[in-house]
């Protein structure tokens, strides 16, 4: 990687032996290890111990996860929040767990929507609850720092699952649950 680093710098027409960019090469190669650690990491094993038994059938909803990904088209930053909401069948889900399991998915080359929806299934499988919502809101780097320039542009992405694909009161519930305060 630091190979291809230096390859970068030579190409945009950039000394890779000057002072300031001697140690680039290793300090991207660490930062990228860093930022696609998702890749290495086992969804079973994050999520291992990560929920419980509870006497609850009301929705659960766990919002502003912050999050932090690169988009696999450009290779640049996408971050923003993500909203989980879920009705659980007796096993909720611990709340640092639900971010860790957001973490793993985010930190790796993505598309925002297939994020969106890995992170749904991977609950609903996970506890089989009687729905899942997800909802991400980001901004993307290759949007609002290159081409179009769109600065304050938001991406939305939802994935609904079970209840909160069938039942419209469900669903608005929860979008308007995320909506408060914001
Ligand atoms: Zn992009």
């Amino acid at each position: 990687m630091q190979e291809a680093v230096k390859q970068i710098l030579l190409a945009i027409g950039e000394d890779p032996d000057r002072e300031g960019l001697r140690d680039t090469p290793d300090r991207v190669a660490k930062s990228f290890e860093f930022l696609t650690r998702g890749y290495r990491q086992d969804i079973e094993e994050v999520i291992n111990g990560a929920f419980f038994e509870a006497d609850c059938d009301e929705m659960v909803i766990v919002k502003d996860i912050e999050f932090y990904s690169l988009c696999e088209h450009h290779m640049l930053p996408f971050y923003g929040k993500c909203h989980i909401g879920y009705v659980p069948t007796g096993q909720v889900f611990g709340v640092s767990k639900l971010a860790r399991l957001v973490d793993v998915f985010a930190r790796r080359l993505q598309l925002q929507e297939r994020l969106t929806k890995q992170v749904a299934e991977t609950i609903s499988n996970a506890i089989n609850p009687l729905g899942v919502a997800v909802v991400m809101e980001a901004q993307h780097l290759c949007m609002t720092m290159r081409g179009v320039q769109k600065q304050n542009s938001v991406m939305v992405t939802s994935s609904m699952l079970g209840c909160f694909r069938e039942e419209v009161a469900a669903r608005n519930e929860f979008l308007s649950l995320i909506k408060h305060e914001r």
